[in-house]
């Protein structure tokens, strides 16, 4: 009956569902655990009327233009640019640090003298990740690093991911370089916005479709059983010869059979306030202080008209996947131990020819939204 059953309704599994539906003419089961469609990126009205992103601001941005184009076929776009301010040493200054963030901390003359030597040593208009920064010779730069890292990185990043930024990856604290520019926005990607009338109302759109069938609130393993010794798959009790696409955990996927991959939670702490306005921009990180990281005001993104205002604050904590309230795995790790795991996973994946894992948890991938619907577009094409 079924060509295709896709796990997780979310931009991997969703974005794959509409090319096999539309393009491919195939019949697509999508099996969705939660009560509603578009993963990570859900977003609903609140009791006042507001419009939230239930699992924390989702700002989309992308270089691809066919992203942009093929995401625009179901959606008009609000086009906003996100900025963020931090709170350091009492005031809010523009993150990422850029030439801007260096006046507003800075004396005049120091934050003349370490500008010169920032443009002389890397360019102007150009990204330096921190951790990169902190390897410069230059006596004055290595101060100024120092600085930033103290200032913005070290404290948020413990608090984020309960471990400094040189234990990750550097490819995450790179996510937020230091910017030799007085550009103030938080991504320069050509395209950006927030689906005009919200990432469900798209998700809607792309799932309309006679040959795609979704069944939410229900964990795949109620519907399928896999046998991964003789390769075999049964959809509700019967053989399944089809295909099975995956974005859930790929850890889940096997059983934990060679342990648990890591994953960091966050609690989301939302609040309606009887005002129009609660900050002066999307959102502001707080490094140093409290134990939340940052305070979105969805406002700023929606570009929504309201009387009252609501804001979320995010506070990290550990993900424990039997334990209500912290067991949903919005980060996977990204530490060299924890890729040789998920590469142990990967590999006997390999063998089994009708299954594809896909997006964040599948892949184990730190992924921005667009470089989920770039993979599964392109997955798509390889695809019969
Ligand atoms: P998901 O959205 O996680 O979808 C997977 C789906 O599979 C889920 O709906 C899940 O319920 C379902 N599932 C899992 N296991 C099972 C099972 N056993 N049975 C049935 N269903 C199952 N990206 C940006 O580009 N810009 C942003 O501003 C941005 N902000 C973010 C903020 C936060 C706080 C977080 C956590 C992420 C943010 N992202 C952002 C990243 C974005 O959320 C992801 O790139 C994207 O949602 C990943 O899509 P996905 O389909 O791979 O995974
Ligand atoms: N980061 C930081 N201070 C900041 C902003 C970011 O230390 O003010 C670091 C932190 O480790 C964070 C990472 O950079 O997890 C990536 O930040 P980003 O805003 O991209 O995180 P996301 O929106 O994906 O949570």
């Amino acid at each position: 009956m079924f060509d295709y059953v896709i796990v997780g309704a979310g931009f991997s599994g969703a974005v794959l569902a509409e090319r096999l539906a539309r393009v491919r003419n195939r019949k697509v089961l999508i099996v969705e655990k939660r009560g509603h469609i578009a993963g990570n990126a859900y977003d609903r009205y609140d009791d006042k009327g507001l419009m939230i992103h239930q699992y924390g601001p989702h700002i989309f941005h992308t270089r691809v233009k066919y992203v942009w184009d093929y995401l625009s076929e179901f959606t008009d776009w609000h086009l906003y640019h996100h900025h963020v301010l931090g709170s350091i040493d009492g005031r809010q200054v523009p993150i990422p640090f850029n030439l801007n963030t260096l006046r507003a901390l800075l004396p005049a003359e120091l934050a003349d003298k370490l500008e010169q030597k920032l443009v002389l040593t890397f360019g102007y208009n150009v990204k330096v990740p921190i951790l990169k920064l902190r390897e410069t010779d230059d006596e004055d730069l290595r101060w100024l690093a120092d600085f930033v890292y103290e200032k913005i990185f070290l404290h948020y990043t413990t608090k984020q991911w309960g471990m400094k930024p040189e234990d990750l990856d550097p490819t995450v604290t790179g996510r937020v370089p230091v910017y030799i520019s007085k550009d103030d926005r938080y991504f320069q990607d050509a395209f950006q916005g927030i689906p005009k009338q919200g990432y469900t109302a798209m998700f809607e759109r792309m799932l309309d479709h006679p040959n795609i069938k979704l069944l939410l609130n229900t964990d795949y393993r109620e519907v399928l059983q896999t046998d991964w010794s003789r390769n075999e798959f049964k959809l509700f009790g019967s053989p399944y010869a089809g295909k099975l696409i995956f974005t859930g955990k790929i850890d889940e996927l096997f059983d934990y059979e060679y342990g648990e991959l890591p994953y960091r939670s966050l609690r989301f702490d939302f609040q309606t306030l009887d005002q129009e306005r609660f900050q002066n921009t999307g959102t502001v990180n707080y490094p140093n202080e409290y134990d939340f990281t940052r305070i979105t005001e969805f406002k700023h993104l929606t570009g929504q008209k309201h009387s009252y205002t609501t804001i979320v604050r995010e506070f990290p904590q550990a993900y424990e996947k039997n334990q209500a309230g912290q067991n949903i795995p919005y980060y996977p790790i990204p530490q060299p131990h924890n890729q040789s795991l998920y590469e142990k996973y990967r590999d006997k994946a390999k063998a089994f020819e009708r299954l594809v894992l896909l997006g964040r948890l599948a892949e184990y991938k730190y992924y921005d939204m667009d470089a989920c619907v770039a993979k599964a577009l392109k997955v798509f094409e390889q695809l019969s």
